[in-house]
């Protein structure tokens, strides 16, 4: 999924139980959870034809893909940051102080995955050095089930649906 119900997602949970580490941990489960619904992300334009691990299946990629960091990328991301980035800065401006932390660490967990699975440089060392990074990414990619672009109603409903309870619960908490 993009980083905008990943993050939302994670700041909830951190809400939720007030504390860092537990947030961080449901952050990082919360990330593969959401991820095994059907969804349209950055992968979304290489892929031809869809089919999760978790059921035994396996992408097909189109021979001709674009790509993966191209210009239409960068733009993608930059959208999807800043509205979150916008957002957050609202959350962190109106949430007690005593949250901050826990909130925080939600949001980081639940971001952590993709960071660890698609920024290349980052892949390349972690995965090598760390066993914990390798396990995580290869938990990534077992339950992970994206859609080619054609598959966009279910691949941004769940996503929707994600990012808007997860934003009214932490509305709930700063009003
Ligand atoms: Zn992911």
């Amino acid at each position: 999924m993009v980083l905008l119900p990943h993050a939302l997602v994670g700041a909830a949970i951190g809400a939720a139980v007030r504390n860092p580490v537990l947030g961080f941990c449901l952050g990082i489960l919360s990330h593969h959870l959401m991820d095994a619904f059907p969804h349209v992300d950055y992968g979304s334009r290489v892929i031809a034809k869809s089919g999760p691990r978790f059921l035994g299946r396996r992408p097909d990629l189109k021979p001709d893909s674009p790509r993966r960091f191209d210009e239409t990328f960068w733009k993608i991301l930059f959208v999807d940051f800043t509205v979150a980035w916008s957002i957050f800065l609202w959350i962190f401006y109106r949430l007690p102080s005593d949250l901050w932390l826990s909130v925080f660490f939600g949001t980081f967990g639940s971001l952590l995955p993709d960071v660890l699975s698609f920024y290349p440089p980052l892949t390349r060392v972690f995965v090598k050095k760390y066993r914990i990074a390798a396990f995580i990414a290869n938990i990534h990619n077992f339950f992970h089930w994206g859609l080619p672009i054609k598959g966009i109603f279910w691949g941004v409903f769940w996503q929707i649906l994600f990012a808007g309870s997860a934003l009214y619960y932490l509305i709930k908490i700063i009003r």
